[in-house]
């Protein structure tokens, strides 16, 4: 299969933004815009300029830090939105306005009391508002999976014709499933006769846990933007997760031929400063990036991972950055770890020793959850009367990040 380019549109800086308890201010804004392009992001959201001042500044101070990643704005279907985020992204080497409307009968008739037609009139005349600031014009049809297929067919295929170069179909509620999103995509570019001249977008939210799920369905169905969230933060239960979307995507090329800009290495370094400034931390068992996604306590696994890592791990930590996969002590870890961890602590431990120091930890361990190098150290020097033989090495996660063999 050929292997397509898939743009990758970071929307922590708006929609994570958004989610109560994840508030940047405009200094680390731009300091997360820059790791982002470090990341190898192409296209980076930084805010919706029409919201506040704080975040039109914002806009406008990413747009001037970035180099070469392309910067977006987001503003309603309405003159002084465009207008706004057109002042906003003045300053980019690379500006596009995101310009969006709902299309659902239920946002249309509920929320912003408009008929279809002035919504479709409103959605041309925004996109062709923001064609003349910049030649990068994002469309998004808010709660596309829900609105009237027609209606929304006839809406992408004239924002396309005002001049729309990328089209977001967005599951804004998260109702869709993965073979409804992927049907969905197949038949929208199906029947909008331009559909050649836009990039088709996928943008997905997690109310089921599915956002992951439902845009790799998406791609797979010819969509070759996805928008996405560093730790999959965003609006309720956030947004599809960029980290777990990219390493898919990586370790299994065979289902989802897409290649991304991402430098994966990057991944667990961006994942830490989001959680860094924001003071709200990753779940531990976080795909990717959380602090046990490469750990391993039961014994059958640590003997495995020790002979051969392949045998429990599907990626290797270094790649998306983590120092190295972490064999956590406890009950539940077997001699050969305790062995292995021992010498790298410069204990070097005969049978009956070993046989010694296990007893103890596996006793303490019922105490206690996990057992740390120090306790092992503590454990020897009682058992045995000896202390390291060479300098300790410095481990990860006694640096805090919770990371060492
Ligand atoms: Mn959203």
């Amino acid at each position: 299969m050929q292997s397509a380019r898939l743009v990758v549109f970071d929307t922590t800086l708006r929609d994570g933004e958004q989610a109560p308890g994840f508030s940047l201010d405009v200094d680390q804004k731009v300091a997360l815009a820059l790791q982002l392009e470090a990341l190898g992001v192409d296209v980076i959201e930084a805010g919706f300029p029409i919201a506040s001042e704080a975040d039109a500044e914002a806009v406008r101070r990413v747009a001037l830090a970035l180099h070469s990643t392309t910067v977006a704005a987001l503003a309603r279907c309405a003159a002084g939105d465009i207008d706004r985020a057109a002042w906003s992204i003045a300053p980019a080497r690379r500006g596009r306005i995101h310009t969006f409307i709902a299309t659902s009968d239920l946002h249309l008739e509920r929320k912003l009391h408009l008929s279809r037609e002035d919504a479709l009139a409103a959605a041309v005349a925004a996109v062709t508002r923001a064609r003349s600031y910049t030649d990068d014009v994002e469309f998004s049809a808010e709660d596309a999976t829900r609105s009237d297929r027609d209606f929304l067919c006839t809406v992408v295929e004239a924002v396309i014709r005002a001049g729309a170069t990328t089209v977001n179909l967005p599951d804004t509620v998260g109702y869709s499933t993965p073979d409804d999103l992927g049907g969905f995509f197949l038949d929208v570019m199906t029947r909008v006769p331009n559909a050649d001249r836009a990039i088709f977008s996928t943008h997905c939210h997690d109310d089921l846990g599915l956002a992951v799920a439902n845009s790799l369905a998406a791609i797979g169905a010819g969509a070759r933007q996805v928008e996405c969230t560093i730790n999959g933060i965003g609006e309720r239960a956030g947004n599809a997760s960029l980290e777990e979307v990219v390493m898919a995507t990586r370790v299994r090329p065979d289902r989802w031929p897409a290649e991304t800009g991402i430098r994966t290495q990057a991944l667990y370094a961006t994942s830490r400063m989001l959680s860094d400034m924001t003071g709200e931390r990753v779940q531990a068992n976080k795909a990717i990036v959380g602090r046990n996604a490469f750990a391993h306590e039961a014994g059958i696994h640590q003997d495995g991972m020790l002979k051969d890592r392949r045998c429990y791990e599907i990626m290797r930590p270094e790649d998306v950055g983590v120092p190295r996969s972490t064999l956590v002590l406890g009950r539940h870890s077997g001699r050969h770890a305790v062995a292995r961890r021992c010498a790298q602590l410069g204990l070097a431990l005969n049978r009956q020793d070993l046989d010694r120091v296990y007893r103890v930890m596996v006793q303490r361990a019922e105490r206690q959850r996990q057992i740390h190098d120090d306790d092992l150290l503590d454990i020897a020097a009682v058992e045995l009367g000896v202390a390291p033989t060479t300098r300790r090495e410095t481990m990860p996660h006694e640096a805090g990040y919770g990371f060492g063999v």
